[in-house]
This record gives C-alpha cells, structure tokens and sequence, in this order.
C-alpha cells in the first residue's frame, strides 16, 4: 500500500463545538476535526493535529509554516497575518448564516489544496449543520430538529461554559505539572524533558532543515574548582537569562546537561550566526568584569544544521555538543559542524563502545620507540607507545583514541595496563642478563596526579625483580596550580622507591624552567616543537640554553621528533644527550624490540 502524505493541522482548542482540544482523550474533537478524519480516510492524507497542551499555537505555528493548515476559525476572528488562502464552511443553524474558515499556510502543497477545497464542496450545508448539532448534543438524540434547537441553546451555552471551564482548569493544572517537570531547578529554563516535547511538537519533516541546533558549553569542573559549586549556578542562572534574551518565538531553548544549553534557533536554513554568537558571547563573558568575579568565565559553542532525515533530537543534541566540546578544545568561541566532522563523531562513537572489548581481549598493544645515545647514536632505551589492534579498523595510532579514553576517563587504566606491559618487558630482557636498558612509559596527568598513584605503581612493580631504576615514568605538566603539591610528592616517593622520573613535552605549551625547580626530576624531553625549530638562530639559542639549565641540574636531556642529519649535527653541538625519533627508528611492536634489543645487547 501507498503511504499517506502526512499533514499537519494546527487546530483552536477553544472552539467548541467546531474545534475543541479533549484534556481526557488529549486529542482535538469537534467538527472540523471529524470532517478532516473523514477526509483523510478518502483521500491519500494522513491528518495529523499537532496536539495542544490546551493553549492555541496557531500563530506561532503559522508564523513557521510548521503546518499546512489551521482551523477553527470564526467569523471575526483576527486571522494569520501569513499570505495563504483560506476556504469557507457555511452553516445555517436557527435560519442564523454560521461562516467557519480553515487556513491553508504557505506549507500546503497546491494538490493538497485543490482535493480538500473538492472535498469541502461535496458537503452540504445541511450536513454541517447536522454535524454541528450533534456536536453539540452529547449524548446524541433520535428525536426532532425542534426538540434539539430548543435544547441546543440551553445546553451548548452551559457546555461551552462548562467546558471552556474545565480547558482551563485542567490546562492550568496540566501546565503546573508540566513546568514542574519540564523545568531546569537551578536556572529556570526548561530542561530536557521540554526540548524532547517541543521538538515533537513543532519541528517536523518538512520545516526541520529551518532549524540550526546551538549548544552553548560552559566549562564547569573549571568554574567549580575556582570558585564554589553556588557561584557556578550563579553563572549559569545569568547565562540562562541572557539566552532567554536570545531565544525568539519560534526558538526553543534548554539546559540539557550539567554543563550545557541547547537553543533549536529558527534561522530559516543554514546560514552564518556569526553576529548573533558575537553578541550572545560578549554578554555571556561580561559576566566577571560585570559582577567583579575572581575568575574569567567562557563558553563553547557547537552549531549543528538541522537536516531532513535528522529525527532524533537526542543525535542532534549530541552533534551539536561535539561541535562545542571541539571548539573548547581548540580554544574557539564557536564551530559550525561540518558533515565530515560529523562522520569522525559518530566513528567515535563506535571506537568509543569498542573500548571495553579492547582492554578484555588485549587489542592495546605495547609498541617501543628507541632512544639513541646522541653521540654513539647506540640503542641506550625506548619510549612505550600504544596501538590500538582494531579488528576492523587496523592498527589506531594514540590521537585517535587517547582523547576518547581521557573524555571516557578510562585512560587511568589503559596507564596501568601499559605500565605492567613495560615491567613485564623489562622482566624478560632482565632473564636474558640485559640490564642497562630502560623503558620510559606515559602516564596521563590524571593518573599521575592521584593520590593513590604512588601506591598503584608500587603494587605493580613490586611483582617484578628487574632493577627499577631502568623503569622511567613520564609526566607532562599543565597548567593546572591544583594538583601540582601532589604531583611533587608523589615524584618524590617515586624516586625514594628507586624509578625515576622525566618531564615530557618540555618547552611546549606550558612547561617552563620554573617547572624543573618545582619538580626534583631527573630527564626532560625536549618537545619536538623545538626541534622543528633547530635551524633557526633563535631555535638552536633556546634549546642551547635549555640543555645548558638541564645539565647543570644533573639532569639527562633527550630531544624528540628528530628526523633530519642536521638536526642530529646540531643536538650533539650543543650536547644533547639522546635522540629519539624517526631519523633512528619508529616505534615497533613489543616483539620486533624485544628481538632488536637481543641482537644488539648479546650480539646476537
Ligand atoms: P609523546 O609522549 O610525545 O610520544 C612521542 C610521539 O612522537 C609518538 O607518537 C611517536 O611516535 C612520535 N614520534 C617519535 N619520533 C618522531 C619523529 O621523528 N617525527 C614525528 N613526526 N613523530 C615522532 P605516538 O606514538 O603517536 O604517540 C602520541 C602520544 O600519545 C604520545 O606522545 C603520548 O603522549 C601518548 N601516548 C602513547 N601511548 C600512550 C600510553 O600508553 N599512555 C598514555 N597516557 N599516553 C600515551
Ligand atoms: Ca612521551
Ligand atoms: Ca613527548
């Protein structure tokens, strides 16, 4: 069988007995209604009202064009200011002219128009009235026409009464319950519960593709670590104020998680909001130097265009908050989600549910990168790297899923992992008599920084005898002042135990020479930043000056991302120690090491 061309109908809910919305039945009733049902059975329409909470929308849905037709108009009713035309039904009741219109919006196809104006024609006058008056008379009557005229004036007054009555109580009532559910606590806006019905309720198939989805994030944790979880929701009360501001009569707008608001904009189809976000933004981030706030505050925003098969507002939102996500990560104020985006989303995902399989069937897999000595360029140790075994998608390199474990907040676990796969490593090299090779192994900041960290690492090492001072852990600094008297002490029961400690990515981002007073370490690992720039007067100045600090805090110094013989002549100018990088080796799989390191060590 066919399908049914869907049309959407925004009725009057106070039009009794023409057009009525039925609070027990939550469906529009009446007239109007029963002759569109009847036309839809022979016709290839499907009618489908949009269903009211008992307030009439007509307007706004008109305004949108998120119909194709509104009914329940009287004569003397204000009508839509919209340019539609309209089609009249007549009726004669008490030897009294009843003219009643039905409204088609710009949305209406002309095909659509022509078969219900056919339809309308076919129904007499006297089938009208019929109808209205059995409308009005419930329940129905087999008796004369005079009878019910007398009873109808008498009965419709009251039930027009009664029932504008119990619309009214039973909407305030519906509507009490609604907010209360529908409603964000803390900043008054409407919550997730609100968008998923108003979505349903307003954007459809046809006017989806109008709509650009805008999630605003506002870095929380940030805000709750430097100040208090009350001035957090005090930020987040006035960004909810300043987007109500924002949100037109055709937008919706919700928090929809701790940290984020998503606005369904009405924008009429793709198109920059650049002006718009300007504005939104500057507002928003006013907000310290307007109440003198000790610290600065920020959003992200992700902008997603809404498209025609796009159904589920869950997806949307999710789109749109990795658009925001992405654009805090980046440092921009705002990203318009791209399809190609989109598609690295949802692969993600995918990655994303993977996780768990991969740790239960070892998909991560120890890699070893070598070091070089910089002066022999003999193999002295190796860096541990990860790949991620994907059965379907080969071998994933780090920046595809450490982001994904950080955000998922499982790359403790893969540190842990990896840190039994190096011990392990080092096991076997020290029962075939190796001992001067070392293995330096990553470690997030979040694990280092842990409290228990110290004790997780001793756990673990101390189910192996090799020497511990070839187990050297990496650490990467960050901004963050919180976490660094922990780091700090843990560095130094680390060392008390007997491994030692580097501090990788030196001289990038963040780090500087203060960081090497802050942390008792004994290796930096020059970031291959500064090695891309050896060749340039002020490059080779820099890294000169660094290995020069290094050194005389007895510190061992290794750059990384070497890839050119000219790079490697002016590291050993300048006294570098060990090199790693590409120009020696890429990393190779813990097996393919294991026998390179045989060869070299035992002669093999
Ligand atoms: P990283 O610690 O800075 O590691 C060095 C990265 O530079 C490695 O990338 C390595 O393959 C690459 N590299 C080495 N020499 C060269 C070179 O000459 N040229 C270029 N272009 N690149 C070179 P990889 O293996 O993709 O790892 C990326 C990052 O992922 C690592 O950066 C490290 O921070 C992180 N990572 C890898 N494995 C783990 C792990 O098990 N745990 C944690 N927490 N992080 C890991
Ligand atoms: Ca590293
Ligand atoms: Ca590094």
């Amino acid at each position: 069988m066919e399908e049914k061309s869907l049309i959407y109908v925004a009725g009057n809910p106070n039009a009794y007995p023409l057009e009525y919305f039925d609070p027990n039945t939550e469906e529009f009733e009446g007239v109007i209604p029963e002759l569109l049902e009847d036309f839809s059975a022979q016709s290839e329409y499907e009618i489908v009202y949009y269903k009211a909470d008992g307030n009439d929308y007509r307007r706004q849905l008109a305004k949108n064009n998120q119909v194709d037709l509104l009914s329940g108009y009287m004569y003397g009713d204000s009508m839509p200011e919209n340019d539609g035309s309209t089609v009249l039904l007549l009726a004669s009741h008490n030897d009294k002219e009843y003219i009643y219109y039905i409204y088609f919006t710009d949305a209406a196809t002309k095909s659509f128009k022509d078969d219900l104006i056919d339809y309308i024609s076919t129904i007499s006058q006297e089938e009208f009235t019929g109808l209205l008056i059995e409308e009005a008379t419930t329940p129905k009557e087999n008796t004369t026409v005079y009878w019910i005229t007398g009873f109808l004036a008498a009965f419709s007054l009251l039930m027009i009464i009664a029932i504008t009555v119990l619309v009214k109580w039973y909407g305030k009532r519906l509507k009490n319950i609604q907010q209360n559910v529908e409603t964000d606590e803390v900043t008054g806006l409407g919550n997730m519960e609100y968008i998923l019905r108003y979505y349903k309720q307003y954007v459809n198939d046809k006017n989806r593709i109008l709509y650009q989805a805008v999630y605003f994030y506002a870095d929380t944790d940030r805000l709750r670590r430097l100040s208090s979880s009350e001035a957090t929701d005090e930020f987040l009360r006035y960004c909810a104020m300043i987007l109500g501001e924002y949100t037109g009569d055709s937008d919706i707008t919700a928090r929809v998680s701790d940290s984020g608001f998503v606005m369904l904009k009405f924008t009429g189809g793709a198109g920059s909001l650049d002006k718009w976000l300007d504005n939104v933004l500057g507002r928003m981030c006013a907000y310290s130097e307007l109440y003198s706030k000790p610290f600065d505050t920020g959003m992200s925003v992700g902008i997603y265009q809404l498209r025609a098969e796009d159904r589920d507002i869950n997806e949307i939102i999710f789109q749109a908050a990795q658009g925001a996500y992405k654009a805090q990560k980046e440092g921009l104020n705002y990203i318009y989600c791209s399809r190609q985006m989109m598609d690295k989303f949802i692969e993600e995902r995918q990655l994303q549910s993977s996780i768990e399989r991969a740790f239960t069937k070892n998909e991560f897999q120890l890699y070893i990168q070598f070091y070089v000595d910089a002066h022999n360029f003999k193999i002295v140790g190796g860096e541990a790297l990860t790949r991620w075994h994907h059965p379907q998608k080969g071998v994933l390199m780090p920046s595809v899923f450490i982001p994904l474990l950080e955000r998922e907040k499982t790359i403790i676990r893969l540190d842990y992992y990896c840190l039994k796969e190096v011990c392990s490593f080092l096991e076997d090299l020290a029962k075939e008599s190796i001992d001067t090779f070392f293995i330096s192994c990553n470690f997030s900041r979040e694990t280092f920084a842990a409290t228990d960290f110290v004790g997780n690492v001793k756990k673990i090492i101390d189910e192996y005898t090799f020497p511990r001072e070839l187990l050297i852990l990496e650490i990467t600094d960050s901004t963050s002042v919180r976490d660094s008297a922990q780091v700090r002490q843990n560095i130094i029961d680390l060392k008390e135990y007997g491994v030692r400690i580097a501090l990788d990515d030196f001289g990038e981002g963040c780090t500087s020479f203060y960081d090497l007073q802050k942390y008792p370490i004994d290796g930096i690992k020059l970031d291959k930043g500064l090695v891309d720039y050896i060749l340039t007067p002020s490059g080779i100045s820099i890294l000169k000056a660094m290995i020069q600090v290094g050194h005389e805090l007895n510190m061992t110094i290794l750059a990384e991302g070497v890839e050119t013989d000219e790079q490697v002549k002016i590291l050993q100018d300048i006294n570098c120690d060990v090199i790693q990088g590409f120009k020696f080796f890429q990393p190779l799989p813990k097996w393919e090491a294991n026998k390179k390191i045989s060869e070299n060590y035992c002669g093999k």
